[in-house]
């Protein structure tokens, strides 16, 4: 599934336009965030701690919404670091391990070459798969353990590419939803942004790559990333 130019467009001007206003929003929200926590216990006593936790939760999703426009505005040309993309990923699922295991998922690793090079910005890409892991471990979460959650990571040489597959056993995806997945803004959650997929379609576009999509609902999805291969 392809990106439009113009979902590019509204990306890169959303982008553009938190940029400018993100200090100005970030500051209250640093003194709101601050004051709630000075009145935490006032409103313990009045038995309301609950709508502290609720209006810090929130003011954490704004400013996590504010970073990823912020991400999203970043130049096109990554800053890039020549590393081995097995390395890159085990980093990332040992950071995930935690989250992971709390969550009942099991996640598993598999190379078939430990020395494939790939030339990257490695914060952004480090996003992207963390991305794509937890995506996963919320559609494994949306199962309700009806089966052990399992998100298998893999990479392997496909041509010039590096080719990284994310794949989970979750509750997959209709048509409508795969159609609109990378679209900014678009999510089934609750507490979603819609910013992680499309945000991570133009990191790898920024890197020359591509990122597919296949899933099946009920059983599962898988998502493959190609990175150019450094040779
Ligand atoms: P968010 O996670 O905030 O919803 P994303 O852009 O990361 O934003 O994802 C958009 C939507 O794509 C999700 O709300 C979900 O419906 C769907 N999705 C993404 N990854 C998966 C997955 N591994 N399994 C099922 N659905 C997924």
């Amino acid at each position: 599934i392809e990106q439009t130019a113009y979902q590019n467009d509204k990306l890169a001007m959303l982008g553009k336009i938190a940029a400018a206003i993100a200090h100005e929003i970030r500051n209250p929200l640093t003194s709101i965030r601050g004051f709630i926590q000075l009145l935490r216990p006032h409103l313990m006593q009045l038995g309301k701690e609950e709508y502290a936790r609720i209006i810090l939760a929130e003011i954490d999703r704004a400013n996590d919404i504010i970073y990823e426009f912020l991400n999203s505005s970043k130049p096109s040309a990554p800053m890039a670091q020549e590393v081995r993309i097995a390395a890159l990923l085990k980093e990332v699922i040992l950071l995930s391990e935690s989250e992971a295991l709390m969550r009942g998922c099991q996640l598993q690793f598999e190379t078939c070459d430990e020395s494939l090079c790939v030339s990257i910005d490695v914060k952004q890409i480090k996003q992207v798969i963390l991305n794509l892991v937890k995506n996963a471990m919320d559609a494994i979460g949306e199962l309700n353990g009806e089966r052990p959650g399992l998100i298998a990571i893999k990479t392997q040489r496909n041509e010039q590419f590096v080719e990284i597959s994310i794949r989970d056993n979750g509750r997959g995806m209709d048509r409508l939803t795969m159609n609109k997945l990378f679209d900014p803004f678009f999510t089934t959650k609750e507490a979603g942004t819609g910013l992680g997929l499309s945000v991570s379609y133009r990191i790898i576009r920024n890197h020359g790559g591509t990122i597919r999509v296949d899933s099946n609902l009920g059983e599962g999805t898988e998502f493959n990333i190609y990175l150019p291969l450094v040779l």
